[in-house]
């Protein structure tokens, strides 16, 4: 019997979130029930609930940021038992035989992995995350959480987390590279932690300086303001890698000539509208500009360890879910220190 769980949804792209109830399907063979605990609200929740990334299919329950507790596996389950701490990100299948999913990067399955929310499962059902009180997924998408990161400063780790662990892993962020970081929102923060744990000297560069103690607490070496242009002049040619975070537009050439040559510009931020750019902003220089999605179902656990290991939580403020919609304005005007979590008690 597949059961009710309660949940907070989002009914169209111009209404507030409000209470729904859905149906999460019976435990499968490979299966696992988790009983959610924490939902992080993730900026990309605010771009699907809102359709800016395109038409969302009504009603969403978003939320890929999911810690809690296992509460039933199926038969077949080997790597998880009921009471363990468990963690899923933003995607719940993909076909697991492709290329890349054979390499690791579910994330790029040749079949297109099925998201968290706002996709449709293997039973072609649409899927709802994590803004719910339970959730069902083939064991092979569920991470791990060790011991040592309380549930709901992990939580944000799925997303926040991995998204910026795999750049700064790919494009080698360690001992003797300087790294800035375009945002100190919910993934800027996370990128100070783990490229600072990583050995890198760090510069967070954001709008203004109103968050400059809470940066250099986090592990940023150097603190500008973006809004001063003296900054760009000051750092011009400085760093090895840019991680950009920022969900809206920037203007990308002035961020490019901050970097050293042979330098990269990796963006993760997910801006609705397309850019522009000179391309006498990478050409001189042999620098790169591109982009990183999220990270493989492998080197989420690699991260969730790394982070155990190192110490590292998100900051995270916790909320009730009729917060909910109240939290999306305070992400959308910066204003969040520096991931809001639901107690999904609260439902
Ligand atoms: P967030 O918490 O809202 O952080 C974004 C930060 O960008 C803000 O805190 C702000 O930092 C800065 N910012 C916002 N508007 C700006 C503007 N107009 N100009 C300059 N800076 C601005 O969002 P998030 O959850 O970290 O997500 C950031 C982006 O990454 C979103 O677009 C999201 O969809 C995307 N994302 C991508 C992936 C992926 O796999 N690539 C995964 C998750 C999320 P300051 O106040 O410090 O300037
Ligand atoms: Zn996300």
């Amino acid at each position: 019997m597949p059961t009710t769980v309660k949940a907070y949804a989002a009914t169209s792209a111009t209404e507030p979130l409000t209470p729904f109830e859905l149906q999460r399907r019976d435990v499968g063979p490979k299966d696992v029930r988790i009983d959610i605990k924490f939902a992080g609200i993730c900026h990309s929740d605010i771009h699907t609930a809102r359709s800016e990334w395109g038409p969302a299919t009504y009603p969403v329950v978003v939320g890929h940021e999911i810690a809690g507790i296992v509460a039933e596996v199926g038969s077949e389950v080997t790597k998880f038992s009921v009471g363990d701490r468990v963690g899923v990100g933003c995607m719940v299948d993909s076909c697991g035989e492709c290329k890349n999913c054979l390499a690791g990067d579910e994330q790029f399955c040749l079949e297109g992995n099925v998201g968290t929310y706002n996709s449709v499962g293997k039973d072609g059902e649409p899927t709802h995350g994590g803004y719910s009180q339970a959730i069902v997924v083939t064991e092979r998408f569920v991470c791990g959480i060790p011991e040592g990161i309380g549930l709901d400063v992990a939580a944000p780790l799925l997303c926040a987390g991995i998204t910026t662990y795999s750049p700064l892993k790919q494009w080698g962020a360690g001992p003797g590279k300087k790294v800035a970081v375009v945002g100190l929102g919910g993934l800027g923060h996370m990128a100070v932690k783990i490229a600072h744990a990583l050995g890198a000297e760090v510069t967070v560069l954001s709008q203004s300086l109103k968050k400059q103690e809470d940066g250099l607490r986090l592990g940023a070496d150097h603190y500008h303001a973006t809004s001063d242009p003296e900054t760009f002049k000051a750092l011009r040619g400085r760093f090895d890698l840019i991680i950009n975070t920022v969900s809206a537009m920037l203007d990308f050439d002035a961020y490019l000539s901050l970097l050293d040559v042979h330098g990269a510009m990796v963006n993760v931020g997910l801006p609705e509208k397309p850019l522009s750019l000179r391309m006498f902003s990478v050409v001189m220089g042999n620098k790169s500009f591109a982009g990183s999605n999220i990270g493989g179902i492998r080197q989420t656990q690699e991260m969730l360890d790394f982070c155990a290991e190192h110490g590292i939580g998100s900051d995270v403020e916790v909320i009730a879910a009729d917060q909910v919609n109240e939290a999306y304005e305070r992400v959308l005007a910066s204003d969040v220190r520096y991931r809001f979590v639901i107690d999904t008690s609260t439902l």
